[in-house]
């Protein structure tokens, strides 16, 4: 991992809070879990406290396989905080999960170069983890 790949101490980092706090978890056993809904059985991303798709409250936390492909991204090249001086450029993207169409979450794309992202290339998770012990998802070609 270079030094890109990594986070300073000063990078912003997640919270885990409001209803969040298992996903956090399960990341820092690099396990990606999302919730899925008990009625409609959709995933869900991010964590909420009800289903955007039928309301409902009661859901379960499912483990994903971590694998999908690029949707669609955007290589980020002023940083847009101090800490990220030595990131950029870097890659963001919004990855459909294979589990379900239309599952979408945002992260960042590492160890590859910003002229080869292209649409629908598979990826595959991995953890990256900031100076505060916490475990952030990111995905890698596959
Ligand atoms: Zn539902």
């Amino acid at each position: 991992m270079d030094k890109k790949e990594r986070y300073s101490a000063t990078f912003p980092y997640p919270i885990p809070e409001y209803g969040a706090e298992s996903y956090w978890d399960a990341c820092n056993e690099q396990r990606l879990m999302m919730q899925r809904c008990e009625q409609c059985v959709r995933f869900r991303w991010h964590p909420s406290p009800r289903c955007g798709d039928c309301g409902c409250e009661r859901y379960s936390w499912e483990l994903l396989s971590g694998r999908g492909r690029i949707n669609t991204w955007t290589v980020v090249t002023h940083p847009v905080h101090p800490a990220a001086v030595e990131k950029v450029p870097y890659i963001v993207v919004v990855i459909e999960l294979e589990e379900q169409v239309g599952l979408t979450m945002v992260s960042n794309l590492i160890d590859c170069d910003v002229n080869c992202v292209d649409f629908n290339q598979p990826v595959e998770v991995d953890f990256v983890t900031h100076p505060i012990g916490q475990k952030i998802p990111v995905f890698r070609l596959a």
